[in-house]
Order: structure tokens, then C-alpha cells, then sequence
């Protein structure tokens, strides 16, 4: 039995590469708690409203030909048992599952070092569901200030903030920068286009620190023109419902903050009895190996791997996440057919980073060269619609670029979705049927 820890670029890619190696000749079991497959990269434009969230999302069992797929969240795992606790989505059942191998990919989540009220204030751009939520919050910020005739207010509910000066960080800011001018001028006449502000706060000195210190001060000068401020060297240490602080003890009024500011491995993982690098990330073996447990296979972005080429950590990307599936994939199948020597080590030399920066322009480093601008911007699209899992993916992707390219933006909220809960199923339905059909026979005894 194979169990795979979450559907991610790491467990997806596994589960597509690991069912051509076996002839049913084991039984390969996904679990996580979401049923699709997240493209993250694309994830931004859900929030500016230049693609669906059904374009970017792809359900998990698509990619099940002779696998299980269990929608559950892992509760707990037990190494010494090789066993794996897990709860359902839809009715809270626990169960336990047993593995001969298992796969780690449960990737990250957001570090927000500890701080409640930044945690509980500020919208944050991992999930599906953030980027709906970004989408509704500031298409609702829009529409409130527009009919906001006090202008300082309308100012501080025009004023967006986004920490984290990574991809995640600058690619949010740029796209939610571009929506609401673009939105604004469309559809809000009260809106004085000059008033929306949006802010980017980096701890370091610069911005996009993945792609060298040319590239990065090209996109800083580029987000800079294009009317994002950026505020370098410092950190958010706290925040309100209507305000963030800085580490310079500078106060900004705000509605909406977004934290891009950093990830750190959910504590099920950083707490295994194994050995941890850096923000609990578990190390790994040339192989892929928990070092201590040759059955478990880690990848993607809960695990810690050097890479010798540079002889830094390799960094959490959806790119590193693809290539270590392909080895973690081999590596199983061949330790499951007995064949131990031809596993394959992880040694991979990074090709290139691409990163959007606005409308029609990018930064990318491929190969060592650098490429500015439109070509940049082209070459991200291309590479990541590529990538895209499946062609209907890919023709719908193309065709809401195409739609936006052509139409003003869309500005409607699906407003607050509204949350069934279920008290758990723990009798079958036919047994319900049954006592009440025994119940009414001893009712009509008394006719
Ligand atoms: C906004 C954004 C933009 C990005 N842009 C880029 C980019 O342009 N290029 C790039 O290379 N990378 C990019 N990344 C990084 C990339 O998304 C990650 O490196 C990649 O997703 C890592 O893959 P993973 O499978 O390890 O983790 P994930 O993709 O995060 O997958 C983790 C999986 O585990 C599941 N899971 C987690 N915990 C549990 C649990 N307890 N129980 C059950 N299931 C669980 C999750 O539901 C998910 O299916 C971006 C990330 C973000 C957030």
C-alpha cells in the first residue's frame, strides 16, 4: 500500500508518474483535504478576475486511473506503526490508514512568525479560496468607496497593502494594482484614480530577491512607475481591521492587507521523528529519502535538500516540486520491485526563474541570461500555460486571456458564502430506514 500526502505540484505529480511504472501491482492512495490540484502560479490573476477559479483548478481523481483518492485532512502520523490518521471533509469520520510506503508532499503554509493580529487580520494568497476572498474584499472596498463622501476615509479604503516582496508578494500587489485602476476608470465615477494606492513592504533591500540583484532592481524601478510604492528594509509587526504597524513605528491606515511575508511546514510534518532543517522542513536523502526512514519518499515544499550546484537549499517552486516527482516516482517503483541500484539522486541544476511584474511585462533569469519586459512577460505565459495539467485547462486559460484582452474587467462579488455543517454520518442511511420501518409496524399495532 502507497499512501500520497497531499495534491499539490508534488503529490499530483507523483500520482500521474507512479501509475504508468505499476501494474496493479500495488495499491496507491492520494489523501488530501482539497479534491483538486491548485496551479499556484496563475492564482493572482483569480483575484484580479482575469481567470475563473475553475481554470486554475483540476480535480484530483482526473488523474486517477487505477489509484484511490480519499478527501480527508491528516490528523497525525505514526512512523513507528506506519500508520496514518485522517478526518473527512464531509462528515468529520476518523479513520486510520496503514502504509508499506508513503509519500510526503504536503507543501507549506503561511509563517506569520507568531503574530495573532496579523494572522487574524490580513487576507493571505496561498489558496483558492484566499484569492476569491481577495477578489470579493476588494471589489466590495470599491463599491464602499465610491459612495464614501469623507475623503480621508475614502483614502485609507483606497490604500492596499501587500507584505512579502517575493513572487507571491509582487505578483499579488501588481495584479490587484492593475484591477482596480482598470475597474476604477470603468465603473466607479466617484473614484478619483489617483487616490487608490498600493504598497509593497519588503524586510530586504529590494524586491523578487530570486532573480538576482539586475533583474530585481529592473522590476523595483518598473512596480515603482507603475504607481506601487514599495517600502524596502522593514517588516509588519502588527495590524488592525483598519490599520498595519511597521518595524519603523510608521502607522498605515488601510482596509486590505495582504500577507505574502513567508511559509513555514504545518507542525504535523515539523514535528516527526526525523531530522529537520530550517522551518521544520524534513531532510531528505540524495534519493529523496527521509534519511532514518528509506520507505518514506519527501518532495516539494515541506522538504529540505541542498543543492550542490549552488549549495544553497533548493527553493520552494512548483518547478523543483515537478522535477523531484519524476525521481521520487522512479525511486518508488524501484524500490518496490526490488531493485534497490537503480534508483535515481535528486541533482537538479535550476534552468531559470520568471516572474510577472504588471501589465505585459516580467523579469527572467534562463540560463544566466537575463530577459526584461514584454519578451519576459511572454516567456512566463508561455512557460506556465504549458504546464497547465490538462488541455481543457490549457483552452481555458487561453480563452479568458483572449476574453480580457478584448472586454472591460468583471466587477461582480459572489458576496459571503454561506457554510452547511453536518453533524456526523455515523449510522447508514438503509439502517435509519430500517428502525423507522420496525417503528411504524409497532405503531400500527395501536390502530
Ligand atoms: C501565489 C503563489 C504564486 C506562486 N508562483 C509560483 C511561480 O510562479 N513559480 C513557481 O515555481 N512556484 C510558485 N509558487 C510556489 C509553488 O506554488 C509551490 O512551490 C508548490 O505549490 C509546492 O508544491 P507542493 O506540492 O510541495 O505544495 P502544495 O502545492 O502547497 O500542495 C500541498 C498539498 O497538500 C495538501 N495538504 C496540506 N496539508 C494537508 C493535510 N493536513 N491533510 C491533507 N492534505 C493536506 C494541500 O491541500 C495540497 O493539496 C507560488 C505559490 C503561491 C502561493
Amino acid at each position: 500500500m502507497v499512501l500520497i500526502l497531499g495534491g499539490g505540484f508534488a503529490g499530483s505529480n507523483v500520482l500521474r508518474e507512479i501509475q504508468n511504472k505499476f501494474n496493479n501491482d500495488a495499491e496507491v492512495t492520494l489523501i488530501s483535504q482539497d479534491n483538486f490540484f491548485l496551479f499556484t502560479p496563475m492564482l493572482p490573476e483569480v483575484s484580479s478576475g482575469m481567470l475563473h477559479p475553475s481554470d486554475i483548478s483540476t480535480p484530483i481523481r482526473t488523474f486517477c486511473k487505477t489509484a484511490n483518492f480519499c478527501h480527508a485532512r491528516v490528523l497525525s502520523i505514526n512512523l513507528e506503526s506506519k500508520t496514518v490518521t485522517v478526518i473527512r471533509i464531509f462528515d468529520q469520520k476518523e479513520t486510520t490508514l496503514e502504509y508499506d510506503y508513503m509519500v510526503l508532499a504536503m507543501g507549506s503554509k503561511d509563517n506569520f512568525f507568531g503574530n495573532a493580529n496579523i494572522e487574524e487580520f490580513a487576507f493571505t494568497i496561498k489558496t483558492l479560496e484566499d484569492a476569491i476572498a481577495i477578489r470579493n474584499h476588494i471589489i466590495s472596498v470599491l463599491e464602499c468607496a465610491d459612495q464614501e463622501r469623507d475623503s480621508i476615509l475614502q483614502e485609507q479604503l483606497l490604500r492596499f497593502v501587500v507584505v512579502g516582496g517575493g513572487f507571491a508578494g509582487v505578483e499579488i500587489a501588481t495584479e490587484i494594482n492593475h484591477f482596480l485602476h482598470d475597474a476604477a476608470k470603468n465603473f466607479y465615477k466617484n473614484i478619483d484614480l489617483k487616490k487608490i494606492q498600493t504598497i509593497i513592504v519588503s524586510a530586504r533591500n529590494g524586491i523578487l530577491p530570486e532573480v538576482g540583484e539586475d533583474l530585481g532592481n529592473f522590476a523595483l524601478d518598473y512596480v515603482k512607475k507603475s504607481g506601487i510604492e514599495v517600502i524596502t528594509n522593514t517588516k509588519a509587526v502588527d495590524a488592525g481591521e483598519d490599520h498595519i504597524l511597521l518595524s519603523d513605528n510608521t502607522l498605515i491606515p488601510c482596509a486590505t492587507m495582504i500577507w505574502a511575508g513567508g511559509v513555514i511546514v504545518d507542525p504535523l510534518v515539523s514535528s516527526l521523528k526525523c531530522e529537520h532543517g530550517a522551518s521544520g522542513r524534513v531532510i531528505v536523502d540524495q534519493y529523496l529519502r527521509l534519511k532514518e526512514h528509506p520507505n518514506i519518499f519527501a518532495l516539494g515544499d515541506c522538504v529540505h535538500l541542498v543543492d550542490h550546484h549552488t549549495g544553497s537549499v533548493y527553493p520552494t517552486t512548483a518547478q523543483i516540486a515537478i522535477r523531484q516527482a519524476k525521481i521520487v516516482s522512479e525511486n518508488l517503483a524501484a524500490k518496490i520491485y526490488g531493485q534497490e541500484n537503480a534508483m535515481k539522486i535528486f541533482d537538479y541544476q535550476n534552468k531559470g526563474v520568471m516572474a510577472t511584474i504588471g501589465k505585459c511585462t516580467g523579469v527572467a533569469l534562463i540560463n544566466g541570461r537575463k530577459v526584461f519586459g514584454l519578451q519576459a512577460w511572454l516567456l512566463w505565459r508561455l512557460f506556465y500555460w504549458l504546464n497547465l495539467p490538462t488541455n481543457e485547462k490549457k483552452v481555458k486559460v487561453a480563452f479568458d486571456w483572449l476574453l480580457h484582452a478584448v472586454f472591460r474587467s468583471d466587477i461582480m462579488t459572489v458576496g459571503f458564502i454561506k457554510k452547511k455543517t453536518l453533524t456526523r454520518l455515523e449510522t447508514p442511511i438503509y439502517s435509519v430506514l430500517e428502525r423507522s420501518q420496525e417503528e411504524s409496524f409497532d405503531n400500527t399495532s395501536y390502530l
